[in-house]
């Protein structure tokens, strides 16, 4: 078996990259594809004083001393129609770089790897009944060829062991990529995105909304907003990454 193994390892060097995406030393044993198990290992979960609707970290501890049920401004402003949302990593490297490979550039050998930190940091599952990843547009999910946050509810959910639903909450418009608008071009590319296409199966239900990566929440939101008009109780969020 060793001289299997020892075979195995060196086909799966002649097809995966040499050098580690984070740092570029060489790759021996490491565990995670693309990556050497220092880069790995460090890294760290979001900790520390965040917002408690949507999560965004706070630079001071003091924030939530005398009141913790401070919300951020952006929350005040205007408060999200997600009951919750929980970011379990920053979105920097090596794991900002780890997520681009997976979801750009088809290396779905990450996903076990992905959905481990998940499960890792997702310390106090939330209490829901269902579990929903963030849809693509057919015409994306054509050109990507799988919905990186399916393949992470997935490996969440074989800790957390609840009905997974990938084809009833539907994306109807095509949207341009996000990062690429300000906030009022994000909510008219985004408005009525979202459809469900099966009501009764959401209606009172709380729902965990599973997404790579978290950036202003607007995704997020508009999901939600579709998921309570058809009747959803809570809306939760988790996602792996959040951008900080
Ligand atoms: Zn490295
Ligand atoms: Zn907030």
């Amino acid at each position: 078996m060793p001289f299997l193994a020892a075979i195995i390892r060196r086909v799966l060097h002649a097809v995966l990259p040499a050098e580690c995406a984070g740092c570029g030393t060489a790759l021996t044993d490491d565990p995670v594809p693309f990556f050497c198990r220092l880069c790995w290992q460090g890294i760290t979960p979001l900790s520390g004083p965040a917002c408690p609707r949507c999560g965004r970290p706070f630079a001071s501890p003091v924030t939530l001393a005398y009141s913790p049920r401070h919300l951020c401004g952006a929350c005040r402003m205007r408060r999200p129609i997600f009951t919750q949302a929980w970011s379990l990593y920053p979105y920097v490297p090596p794991l900002q770089k780890a997520i681009q490979l997976f979801k750009y550039h088809k290396k779905v050998a990450l996903a076990d790897a992905l959905g481990d930190l998940m499960n890792v940091a997702l310390q106090q599952p939330p209490d829901v009944d269902l579990l929903m990843p963030v849809p693509l547009h057919p015409s994306r999910l054509r050109e990507r060829e799988f919905n990186q946050s399916l393949l992470l509810a997935d490996r969440l959910n074989r800790r957390l062991r609840l009905p997974l639903s990938y084809d009833n909450l539907i994306r109807v418009r095509p949207t341009q990529p996000q990062t690429e608008l300000n906030r009022a071009a994000r909510l008219k590319n985004l408005r009525r995105s979202f459809v469900v296409q099966r009501p009764e199966e959401v209606t009172g239900r709380r729902i965990l909304l599973v997404d790579d990566v978290l950036t202003t929440g607007t995704t997020v939101n508009e999901c939600a907003k579709a998921l309570r008009k058809a009747g959803a109780s809570d809306v939760y969020v988790g996602t792996l990454a959040r951008t900080v």
